[in-house]
């Protein structure tokens, strides 16, 4: 199937409805890192196409086109949206592993299924978030209304690409804004089709640019003061950077960072779903993760037996072809990726921890990489305190709940934690005093579009997903009338 897909043309700039060259002639070649083949040209929006987006934008937000539409039309369109996206679902998967290395069928199943959801839920938001009337002195009406932020630019990763994008998209137009949309340079296919797709529901002009490049693109539109709020997704220390670059126009940022997530297994624990659990935690995507479960604390009276089932589950996950139905695990997504993870099995080695499983490439061909498992691991290890974002996961042992808490915590980041436990008091008192963003129980990455999510401390701020996921694109007005 991925031999007679068509590649969507990526030459080309989305900008105020028309698909545009870059103003100074730039473009790179896109690779399939499963192949280590160069797919297509993709063109590098720069600083004078970020301003066209911007000023085509707030063409879009003033004509009466976007403006004057009732918010349920808004949500029709984006329903409409989640359909299309639905009947090319195969299509889209395919590209999305073609372009990221990740196995077709959790493409298919996981991203392009998420993607049409969050266009569909957020479909369903733009007419239910609502102002409110105060109690204020009977001689004033006073209320407030939730309007539009305005300029949107929306910087996302290549770790989930479609799925990225419409929990960014989809949510904010539902709320009325216009966004300008940047994939990550590793990942512009999917980012592309949709942008033709919402040019086929007719979003009127302007509503929607798609600029494709890399992080000079990004920080073009951070600088830009025809943008009104930033939504990035990526990495801590680019959320860091953007955050900076918000102060001087202060723009609202929200930023979904790192993580170094604790995956903690009681002595009460069911086994054999804790094995499953954090395997698929740490191993899904090959690692590319955010919330991937990559600190795993174990009861030293489970230890071994703990140990001996999830390396022999580890075993059995065999890299290969994200085309190929026995994979397990596809490919990194790109020789960075590679040198990173690769560079870290060789700290971890010489920190002193034990390389238990895996540490090594997983094909000749791609940027494949064996799902790694590091014992003796201590919290000071940096294995243990930075993110991998790869198929790599440092166990420990741990004696008191006081103490695996303390561990779990003493780290920059707060996205998840998980843990395993038919203790319902000890659940429920853990869960509290873990700082995360979201607590996982008997469960490991089960994120829904209904939730909120988002991190504590170096993960970020602010929430997506659910409600506040709306209310993130929006500005609050007081409106006061004396009667
Ligand atoms: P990762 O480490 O996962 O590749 P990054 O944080 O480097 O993630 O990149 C995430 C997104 O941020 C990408 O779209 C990338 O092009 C963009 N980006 C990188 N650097 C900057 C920057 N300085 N300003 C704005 N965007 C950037
Ligand atoms: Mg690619």
């Amino acid at each position: 199937m991925e031999n007679d897909i068509a590649l969507p043309d990526c030459t080309r700039l989305f900008i105020g409805g028309h698909w545009e060259e870059p103003a100074v002639a730039a473009s790179y070649t896109n690779e399939n890192p499963a192949l280590r083949k160069g797919l297509c040209e993709v063109a590098i929006a720069g600083e004078k196409d970020v301003d066209r987006a911007v000023k085509a934008a707030h063409a879009g937000l003033a004509s009466k086109e976007w403006a004057g539409l009732p918010a349920a039309d808004r949500g029709r369109l984006l329903w409409k949206v989640g359909q299309i996206i639905r009947e090319r679902a195969k299509e889209l998967a395919t590209l999305e592993s073609l372009d990221t290395g990740k196995l077709y069928v959790e493409a298919l199943y996981g991203d392009i299924e998420n993607a049409a959801g969050a266009f569909e839920y957020y479909g369903g938001w733009s007419n239910k978030i609502t102002g409110q009337v105060l109690p204020v002195p009977p001689r004033f009406l006073d209320y407030t209304r939730r309007e539009a932020v305005g300029v949107v630019g929306a910087i996302i990763p290549w770790n989930f690409p479609l799925m990225m994008a419409a929990m960014k998209i989809a949510p904010a137009l539902a709320m009325g804004n216009a966004v300008i949309l940047k994939p990550a340079e590793q990942t512009p296919l999917t980012a592309v089709v949709l942008a033709r797709i919402l040019e086929e529901v007719g979003l009127p002009k302007g509503i929607l640019s798609v600029l494709t490049g890399f992080g000079d693109t990004g920080k073009a539109m951070v600088a830009h003061p025809g943008i009104d709020n930033i939504t990035f997704t990526g990495s801590t220390a680019v959320g860091k950077a953007i955050m900076r670059g918000c102060a001087d126009t202060l723009k609202r940022v929200s930023l979904e960072l790192g993580g170094k997530s604790p995956n903690i297994v009681f002595e009460d624990a069911d086994i054999k779903r804790a094995v499953r659990g954090v395997t698929t935690g740490i191993y899904y995507n090959q690692g590319q993760m955010c919330t991937a479960g990559s600190r795993v604390l174990v009861h030293e009276s489970i230890h071994n037996q703990f140990m001996d089932a999830f390396l022999a589950a580890v075993k059995e996950i065999e890299t290969g072809s994200p085309f190929d139905k026995t994979s397990r695990m596809g490919s990194l997504v790109s020789k960075e990726q590679f040198d990173r993870v690769s560079s870290y099995v060789e700290l971890g080695q010489k920190e002193g921890a034990t390389l238990a499983l895996g540490g090594t490439p997983g094909g000749s061909e791609g940027y494949f990489f064996r799902p790694t498992v590091f014992t003796d691991v201590q919290p000071h290890h940096r294995i243990a305190q930075e993110e991998i974002f790869g198929p790599v996961v440092a166990t420990s042992t741990f004696k008191t709940e006081e103490e695996v808490l303390a561990v779990a915590n003493n780290v920059s980041y707060g996205l998840a934690a998980g843990m395993w436990t038919n203790d319902l008091a000890r659940a429920h008192r853990m869960a509290h005093a873990l700082k995360a963003g979201t607590v996982w129980v008997n469960t490991y990455n089960a994120m829904w579009r209904e939730s909120p999510f988002g991190g504590y401390k170096q993960s970020g701020h602010g929430r997506e997903g659910g409600q506040d996921g709306a209310e993130l694109y929006t500005e609050v007005k007081n409106i006061c009338i004396s009667i």
